[in-house]
């Protein structure tokens, strides 16, 4: 008999979770509380309790080709970067030809898991769901945890004096949908990660004034790369992870360096999970958004910032990031401050079988899909009993979770999941073998499908997939016919040569 897998959450992780155990012959169960796909991408105006909440005009900041499930391109004519909708259309057809949905048990949430009384022998769980009021219990081998974790607001009152004084409004970025609130009115917007440059980029179109306040500053990336490529496909390449210390912080650096005006910080430009905004920068040099210091107080009608300037404030926008918890994980695994415990970021190391996965728990320099996926993989071939439970986990070599802590670098991470899983690219062999996909694979964006050129879960595709990447990218952008695109600039071809012996070289010594 098939294993069963329950999955909670039916957002992107929960999808590819349902695929990678059907690829494994797996029997997955999906529970999603709300009534629909696509967890946070899907904009409702009120969502439903427990399910993250976007504003209405959000952009993806990962481009298509990087943020796309390893053997599903995005098509070619969608936007690079997409706005919900169309993150939506691409996930309903992943869904659609996967044939996924039948695997959902819609407006069911997960309302405890617990250990079998003979968990030390089976793994098993019993996954208590609730829909329509009524309650059901059932057994299941493995259970994997797809909830995301930014559907909870952090929203730290107590680090602002004065704040239950004020007369004015405060929201958390989490319920803010449009500038509608915010029309002719004085704004602080407290945060300066991605949620707080898109909406002091937004609200400032109508609002009297912006203020942004931060208390760290931060690296602004645009979206928009040399000749209008996507940044991240041409930061995120296998040299410049090799390089990453030496080369690619400066190159990086250079990339950003005309922005560091903007909001200076003192840490380093890859240090931190990167701010992505091409219109902050303009709404900062047009005195639209005026960046502050972290705040000192709040007054009854106004905010005194730690340089000592006072600003008169109608509203105020906590963007001050999420906290995630896992209530129905009845003292499984413990979560003190946003932090838990987990092997690879993916399995609590001290149950005494390998039985449950956290997903997408993570904050990467990319995308969270690939990653997602690549961890489902992983886990369900542990479930399956494929691959051992590493002796690494007896370890205490855990990683400390917390919001910005669950931080990985995308290359480094995602090669040490195909390394478990076996898929990880061999370059030494593609060079002898195909060199020209090898040059791309090495050089060119490290996209998704090259974690399905070999090893389990083969796509057959994933080579062709790999050397049209590029003409998916121009695709949306072909407005009208050229003798010639410009292409994205990467490493002149002696430094390619170089780097092709190179890594021939060291190879070969290493064999
Ligand atoms: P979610 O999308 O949050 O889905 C979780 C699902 O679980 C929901 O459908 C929820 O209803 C369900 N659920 C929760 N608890 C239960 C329960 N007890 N029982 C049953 N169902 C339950 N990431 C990127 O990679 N690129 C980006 O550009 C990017 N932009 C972002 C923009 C914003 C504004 C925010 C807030 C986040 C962004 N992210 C981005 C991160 C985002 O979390 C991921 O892109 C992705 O949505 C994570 O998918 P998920 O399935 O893990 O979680
Ligand atoms: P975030 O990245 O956690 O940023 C929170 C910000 O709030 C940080 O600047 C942080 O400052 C500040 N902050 C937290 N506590 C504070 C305090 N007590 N006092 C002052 N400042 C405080 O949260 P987010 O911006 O909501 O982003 C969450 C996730 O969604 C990220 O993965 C992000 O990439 C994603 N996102 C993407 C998009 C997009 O794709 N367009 C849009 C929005 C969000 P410190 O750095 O000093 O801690």
């Amino acid at each position: 008999m098939a294993k069963r897998v329950a999955i909670i959450g039916g957002g992107s992780s929960g999808l590819c979770a349902i695929k990678a155990c059907l690829q494994e012959s797996l029997e997955p169960t999906c529970f999603e509380r709300s009534w629909d796909i696509g967890g946070l991408w899907r904009f409702e105006e009120h969502p439903e309790e427990g399910r993250a909440s976007i504003y209405r005009s959000v952009i993806i900041n990962t481009s298509k080709e990087m943020m796309c499930f390893s053997d599903f391109p995005v098509p070619e004519d969608f936007p690079n970067y997409m706005h919900s909708s169309k993150i939506m259309e691409y996930f309903r057809m992943y869904a659609q030809h996967f044939d996924l949905l039948r695997h959902i048990r819609f407006r069911t949430s997960v309302c405890r898991v617990s250990k079998r009384p003979d968990f030390a022998a089976t793994g098993q769980w019993e996954v208590v769901t609730e829909s329509e009021g009524k309650q059901e219990a059932a057994i299941f081998d493995a259970v994997l945890v797809c909830t995301g974790h930014h559907t909870e607001a952090h929203l730290p009152l107590s680090s602002f004096p004065g704040i239950n004084n004020f007369k004015g409004n405060y929201i958390h970025s989490r319920d803010y949908k449009d500038t509608q609130d915010f029309t002719d009115k004085r704004v602080v917007v407290i945060g300066i990660g991605n949620s707080g440059a898109d909406l002091a980029v937004e609200i400032s179109q109508t609002a009297k004034q912006v203020f942004l306040s931060t208390r760290r500053g931060a690296w602004i990336f645009n979206r928009v790369g040399p000749h209008g490529y996507p940044i991240d496909t041409i930061l995120t390449t296998r040299t410049n992870a090799f390089l990453k210390n030496l080369l690619s912080q400066s190159m990086v650096s250079n990339s950003v360096e005309k922005h560091t005006l903007m909001a200076p910080c003192t840490f380093r430009v890859l240090d931190q999970h990167p701010t992505i905004n091409d219109d902050l920068p303009n709404r900062i040099i047009s005195g639209r958004v005026l960046v502050k210091p972290n705040i000192q107080e709040f007054t009854e009608t106004s905010v005194i910032f730690e340089d000592g300037t006072r600003e008169d404030i109608d509203a105020v926008v906590f963007a001050t990031g999420y906290v995630f918890s896992f209530p129905f994980l009845e003292g499984c695994v413990k979560v003190v401050e946003n932090q838990i415990p987990l092997y690879k970021f993916v399995f609590p190391p001290d149950l005494e079988k390998p039985t449950l996965a956290f997903i997408g728990l993570i904050q990467p320099l990319g995308a969270i899909m690939p990653i997602s996926e690549l961890q489902c993989r992983w886990a369900t071939r542990i479930f399956k009993g494929k691959q051992d439970k590493s002796p690494l986990w007896l370890r205490p070599k855990y990683v400390k979770s917390r919001q910005h802590t669950i931080q990985v670098d995308y290359i480094p991470y995602m090669d040490e999941l195909a390394s478990q899983v076996g898929v990880k690219p061999n370059l030494l062999t593609l060079f002898l073998t195909d060199p020209k996909l090898a040059l791309e694979v090495a050089f060119g964006p490290c996209t998704p499908y090259q974690y399905r050129l070999r090893g389990p879960g083969k796509w057959d595709s994933a080579r062709e997939a790999i050397l049209t990447q590029r003409q998916r990218i121009i695709k949306p952008l072909q407005t009208r016919l050229m003798e010639e695109h410009p292409s994205a600039p990467t490493m002149p071809l002696f430094f390619k040569l170089v780097g092709a012996v190179a890594i021939l070289a060291i190879g070969f010594a290493y064999f």
